[in-house]
């Protein structure tokens, strides 16, 4: 059962005044998964949908109660719609990108480049063209509980432009180590890419790429949009004006477009992924630690692609 929890917004610019009341109320939703990721809202019926990573679980959220969509999941974790409001995902276990077709069905849209198979697709976005970008870092080989194991056959960790309507794929980040959460901004100029290969070597890297899109196809001038702390910037949404939300081990992080910190929201467990929902897009949803969290924004995220959003499940 959903129930308020504590939380503190931390101000560090008052532009952030405009985007949250200092006195928004943090909402736990559910607190009975293992590793919760991927949330996706459903605007056709008003739910969300998140992975329970470890919990091998898919679970929606709609009316106040819980349900368990499928399970095993196969290490589903993150999770987009489609052009035809189709669930799409990535799969830890199929080392994949799946879709829930129209027949409820799950199908295997790609799961290798160049014929070796994809390390453990991680998070996904869907452009406005229809095409899957997702990166492939590998997690659900790596990590215990989050997939099926197995050797990597990929040379690196890649974010990946793939068109299902053709079955290209095409490798447009090579050079990050471990990339992990991915948003466009709203005019889709800019691709933003976090780095998490920290959580593996305190060296490497725990920071937000951001790379001019070209032609709407490819990315070029990769650079530092900013280096988060404490812990990680897992996953990433983006409002209607272009401020980015992050993830981090301890709040949700908010920045201007240009990369200046306007503040945290604190929320009790690691963050790990974030995105927009409710009926007016204002309120943020966020996986962190065993739990599904809300907090509503004077902000919205950008509109869902779809036109036509069906409810898939
Ligand atoms: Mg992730």
């Amino acid at each position: 059962m959903s129930k308020v929890v504590k939380t503190k917004i931390e101000v560090y610019d008052p532009r952030m005044g405009d985007l949250i009341d200092s006195g928004a109320v943090l909402i736990q939703i559910d607190s009975s998964s293992q590793h919760t990721e991927g949330p996706v809202y459903m605007p056709a019926n008003d739910s969300v949908i998140w992975s329970d990573v470890s919990g091998n679980r898919l679970l929606r959220w709609r009316n106040d109660s819980v349900s368990v969509l499928r399970t095993p999941s196969c290490y589903q974790n993150g999770n987009a719609l489609d052009l035809e409001g189709r669930l799409v995902s990535c799969s830890h276990g199929d080392r994949a990108i799946i879709r829930q077709d129209h027949d409820h069905q799950w199908r295997t849209l790609v799961n290798c480049y160049q014929d070796k198979q994809l390390n453990s697709p991680n998070d996904l976005v869907v452009k406005s063209d229809g095409t899957i970008w997702f990166t492939d870092p590998p997690f659900g080989l790596t990590q215990p509980n989050e997939g099926l194991g197995g050797e990597q056959e990929q040379p690196g960790s890649f974010v990946f432009r793939f068109d299902p309507a053709t079955g290209d794929i095409e490798a447009v980040i090579i050079e990050m180590e471990r990339p992990n959460g991915l948003v466009f901004s709203p005019d889709e100029r800019l691709l933003y890419v976090s780095d998490t290969s920290a959580y593996e070597d305190a060296e490497l890297y725990h920071d937000i790429r951001v790379y001019d899109v070209v032609e709407g196809r490819t990315v070029t001038n990769g650079r530092v949009f900013t280096v988060v702390d404490p812990g990680q910037p897992d996953g990433l949404c983006v409002d209607w004006q272009g401020h980015i939300f992050t993830s981090s081990k301890d709040s949700v992080q908010v920045y201007t477009p240009a990369g200046s910190i306007l503040g945290k929201i604190l929320v009790p467990e690691i963050c790990a992924n974030l995105t927009f929902g409710g009926v007016n897009r204002d309120r943020l949803l966020i996986t962190a630690g065993t739990s599904l969290y809300a907090i509503d924004l004077n902000t919205q995220g950008i509109q869902p692609v779809s036109k036509e959003i069906q409810d898939g499940c």
